[in-house]
């Protein structure tokens, strides 16, 4: 039987409008609307995408948003000024610089991506990649969630996919999705938000020896590697969960990491891309933003 296929759009949906109802109740408590600020360096036509479609879900949830254009040649100095602004500016909830910065053969100026996200005030740092919010996160006492992660543990909840006590494998160690991805799903109880946890966690990347035999141990696998479809059906244990993070464009297709046609004559559940978890980063990305209005407020 072919697997099931983990719906992220419709769970996506579902946050969105819970998301929606909440700003309305803090609105309708005397509170100005949250406010998301994206600033957006350089041209990248797949940034102007990712920033517009942010925007228009800011809309439908009642979220102000507005946007910081800045040229490509845009100096270090210059976005840490933009940002100090954001910062200091009390309509503004949630502060987000668009990655990647342009490179210096994009006409970039080579602006330390670091020290820009550094200098997010960390109760503003909706997309969770401040220092602080990530020891926050790996005390087990988080405040916001990266999105990505954060939206792949709501899915598993969601749909009922238990991880308390199962080997989950995650392919990739980024500070954006594989490393906080590992930190949540080890978290004790619920530290994470909802009760997803207590998961045994292998944490697999480039250097891993034996891959396909880690990843055949994966009751849930993960795969944010960023290489079309990586990883082939025979890395995959009869009746896992397969999570497919990646996005690649592949000519004029996106493909996950992972060998979907494969994948899904072996899984007993698996997300497609587009749809699977690629909706729920920006739902996420929404949920921070009253998180931060309602801890703006509280202060
Ligand atoms: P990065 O390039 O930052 O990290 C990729 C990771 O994969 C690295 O840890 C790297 O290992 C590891 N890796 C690379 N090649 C191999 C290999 N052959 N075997 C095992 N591990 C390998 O990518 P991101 O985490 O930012 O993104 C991953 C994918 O997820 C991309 O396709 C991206 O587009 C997508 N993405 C999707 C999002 C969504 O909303 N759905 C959000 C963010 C990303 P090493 O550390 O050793 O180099």
């Amino acid at each position: 039987m072919p697997a099931t296929r983990l719906d992220g759009k419709k769970i996506a949906a579902e946050i969105r409008s819970e998301v929606a109802a909440d700003v309305e109740t803090f609105v309708s408590g005397g509170n100005p609307p949250p406010q998301l600020a994206a600033v957006l360096v350089g041209e990248d036509p797949a940034s102007q995408v990712y920033v517009r479609n942010k925007e228009r879900a800011c809309e439908k949830a009642g979220i102000a948003s507005r946007l910081d254009r800045m040229p490509a040649a845009t100096t270090e100095a210059e976005l840490l000024a933009k940002v100090a602004e954001l910062n200091a500016d009390p309509a503004v909830s949630g502060i987000l610089v668009q990655l990647p910065l342009p490179a210096k053969a994009a006409g970039g100026t080579g602006i330390d991506e670091r020290a820009v996200l550094d200098a997010i005030d960390p109760i503003k740092d909706v997309d969770a990649f401040s220092p602080v919010n990530v020891g926050l996160l790996m005390q087990g006492r988080p405040r916001f969630l990266p999105c990505t992660p954060h939206g792949i543990i709501q899915l598993l909840h969601r749909t009922g996919i238990e991880t308390s006590g199962k080997h989950v494998v995650v392919v990739g160690r980024s500070d954006i999705v594989g490393k906080p991805m590992a930190m949540m799903l080890a978290q004790k109880d619920s530290t994470c938000g909802p009760a997803v946890a207590n998961a045994t966690v292998t944490l697999a990347h480039s250097r891993t020896q034996n891959l396909t035999e880690i990843c055949r141990q994966a009751d849930i696998l993960i795969a944010a590697v960023g290489r079309p479809e990586m990883i082939r059906g025979d890395m995959i244990q009869p009746g896992a969960v397969v999570i497919d993070v990646g996005i690649n464009r592949v000519g004029d297709k996106l493909v996950g990491d992972v060998a979907f046609a494969e994948a899904e004559s072996v899984a007993s559940a698996i997300t497609p891309v587009p749809g699977g978890v690629g909706p729920l980063t920006i739902a996420m990305l929404l949920h921070n933003t009253l998180m931060a209005a309602k801890l703006q407020a509280a202060k």
